[in-house]
Formats: structure tokens, C-alpha cells, sequence
């Protein structure tokens, strides 16, 4: 009895195991289809420069027009692109479709000299072996200044080998690109290595924004990281700022630039231009 039990758990226990690794395959065949009939697309959330209350760049963030699903976001897929080694395909296809978007925003105006487009590189994408070729080649296809193009790394990126990723860093610093590290503070801290490395700008993490009015040790942790960009002279972004305390928090400790649902949701190309169109200071009850 006890035994046809545990027999029927641990067929069940298998049946669980047979359904998850069923639904990653079909996740993952759905994933290849997704590229092949171009369901990705590109959303885009303004950069808030505080000072001008200008828009001075948006990141670009990735979408996933699923034909039943609607719109699924990246939290859901990104996980199994990575498992899969499909990210490399992914990561190459925004990269160039950010290049592609920015010759389109040139040509369509509103897009200033000195904005930059922000792209997401994911940690085994900017370790895969053909990272620098490809960017080089889409740069060569998309003749586009290289100093518009930002990319966002995390710290992951870098506690994997730091020689490597100085190497990688440099080459494409030394063409024009700039990088900025993403989700500042939640990793293994690399500020022994901020100096060695050519990062231009830091993220401060959400996880530090959310809270930042009630707990004292998020503001803390940010004022920390605002003082050190400034000492290092990066520029510092705060992400995920939601409401005007949260802006006024951060500006008394001398951040400058935001990016958050306060300002704007990520949108869609047509969206974003007609941002950059307005062309007036993003209403500031300051
Ligand atoms: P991330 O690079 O840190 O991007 C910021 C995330 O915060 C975005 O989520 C954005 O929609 C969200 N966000 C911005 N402002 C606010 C706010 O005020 N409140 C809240 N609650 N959230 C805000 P999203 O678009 O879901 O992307 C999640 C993560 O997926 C990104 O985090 C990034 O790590 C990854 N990702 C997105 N696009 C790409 C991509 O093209 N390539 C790679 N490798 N990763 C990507
Ligand atoms: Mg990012
Ligand atoms: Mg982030
Ligand atoms: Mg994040």
C-alpha cells in the first residue's frame, strides 16, 4: 500500500519534471520562431536629463509580440534565451535593430547630437567570442555615429574575468561606444575595478529607488553611489523612479540623470518620437 504510494508520488514527482522540461522546449521553439517571424521589437524609455528636463537618450528594451500571448516581457523569456544559447541570435538582432532605429530617428529628426540609445548586452552575449566582430560589422552596415551607442552591462559581466572584459571594453570604447553598468550595487561591488574599467555611466538599481522614501539604508546606499560617480566622474542614472519624492530625494543628493514610470513608461518607436518631438522641458513641479 505504502509502497504503490511512493511508486505513484514518484511518478507524479516525473510527470511535474516531463511537463516543466515540455514547456521550456516549447518556450524555447517558440523563442526560435519569435526570430524567424520578427515577433521581437524594441520599446524605448526616455533618459531624463534633471537639469534641462530634457530627454538626453532612452534605453532600449526588448518585447516579445507573442501571436496568442499579446506582449510578453522580458523577466518571462530572457531566462530561457540565456539556457538555451539563443541570446547570442537575440542579443545580435536588438543590436542591430537599435542601429537600424537610430538611423531612423536621425532621419525623422528630433533625434539631437549627443543623445545615445542605451542597448542591454547580456553577460554570455558579451563574452561570446564574436562580440566585438559582430558590433563592428553592424556598425559598418549602419552608418550611424558610434558615440550614440551606449551599452548597458552588469557587474556579472565582469566579475567572470576582468582581463577579458577590459580587453572587449577598450576595442569598442576606442571606436566610440560608451557603457554603463547596469543595476549598480546589486552584484559583486567591482569598485576596485570602476577605475581600470571604461564605463561612463552607473545605473543605480531599482531595488534601492523603490523604497528609497521610507528606508534609510536604500538612501544611503544610493547618496553612496551618487558621491562615488561624482568622484569618479561618472555620470549616474537612477532607475525605476515612480514619484516625485523619490526625484527630489535623489536630486538633493546631486544624481542627474532619471529614468522611471515618473517620466515615462518604455513605448514603442512612433511613442518615443513623438517624445522627442515635444521638445520641451518634461514638466517639473520643482
Ligand atoms: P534593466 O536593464 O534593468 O531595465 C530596466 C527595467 O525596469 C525595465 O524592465 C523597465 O521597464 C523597468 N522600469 C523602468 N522604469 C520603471 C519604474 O519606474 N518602475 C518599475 N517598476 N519598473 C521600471 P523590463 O523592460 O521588463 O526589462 C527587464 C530586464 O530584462 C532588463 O532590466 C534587462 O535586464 C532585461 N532586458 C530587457 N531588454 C533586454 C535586451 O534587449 N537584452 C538583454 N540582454 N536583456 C534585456
Ligand atoms: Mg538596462
Ligand atoms: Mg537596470
Ligand atoms: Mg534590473
Amino acid at each position: 500500500q505504502v509502497k504503490a504510494q511512493g511508486r505513484n508520488a514518484i511518478e507524479f514527482f516525473n510527470l511535474g519534471m516531463a511537463d516543466k522540461v515540455s514547456h521550456q522546449l516549447k518556450l524555447e521553439s517558440e523563442l526560435h520562431k519569435a526570430l524567424d517571424e520578427c515577433q521581437f521589437e524594441l520599446y524605448f524609455q526616455p533618459k531624463i536629463e534633471l537639469s534641462s528636463g530634457h530627454i538626453m537618450g532612452a534605453e532600449a528594451l526588448l518585447r516579445w509580440n507573442h501571436p496568442e500571448r499579446g506582449l510578453v516581457s522580458p523577466g518571462e523569456f530572457i531566462p530561457v534565451l540565456e539556457g538555451s544559447g539563443l541570446m547570442i541570435d537575440v542579443g545580435q538582432w536588438v543590436i542591430e535593430e537599435g542601429c537600424r532605429t537610430l538611423q531612423q530617428l536621425d532621419q525623422m529628426g528630433g533625434w539631437q547630437a549627443g543623445m545615445q540609445l542605451s542597448l542591454n548586452v547580456s553577460s554570455r552575449q558579451f563574452r561570446g567570442q564574436h562580440f566585438v566582430d559582430t558590433v563592428t560589422r553592424i556598425l559598418e552596415e549602419y552608418p550611424i555615429p558610434a558615440n550614440s551607442l551606449d551599452l548597458e552591462i552588469t557587474e556579472s559581466v565582469i566579475i567572470q574575468s576582468i582581463e577579458d572584459t577590459i580587453a572587449t571594453m577598450s576595442t569598442l570604447s576606442s571606436m566610440g561606444i560608451s557603457f554603463s553598468l547596469d543595476d549598480f550595487g546589486t552584484g559583486y561591488s567591482s569598485i576596485s575595478y570602476l577605475k581600470r574599467l571604461p564605463v561612463s555611466t552607473l545605473k543605480i538599481d531599482y531595488s534601492f529607488i523603490r523604497d528609497i522614501v521610507e528606508d534609510r539604508n536604500d538612501r544611503v546606499l544610493a547618496e553612496t553611489i551618487v558621491t562615488m560617480g561624482q568622484l569618479l566622474d561618472l555620470s549616474v542614472v537612477a532607475e525605476g523612479v515612480e514619484e516625485k519624492s523619490q526625484l527630489d530625494i535623489l536630486a538633493a543628493f546631486g544624481c542627474d540623470y532619471y529614468q522611471g514610470f515618473y517620466f515615462s513608461k518604455p513605448v514603442p518607436l512612433a511613442q518615443f518620437h513623438a517624445l522627442l518631438e515635444v521638445r520641451q522641458p518634461v514638466a517639473l513641479e520643482v
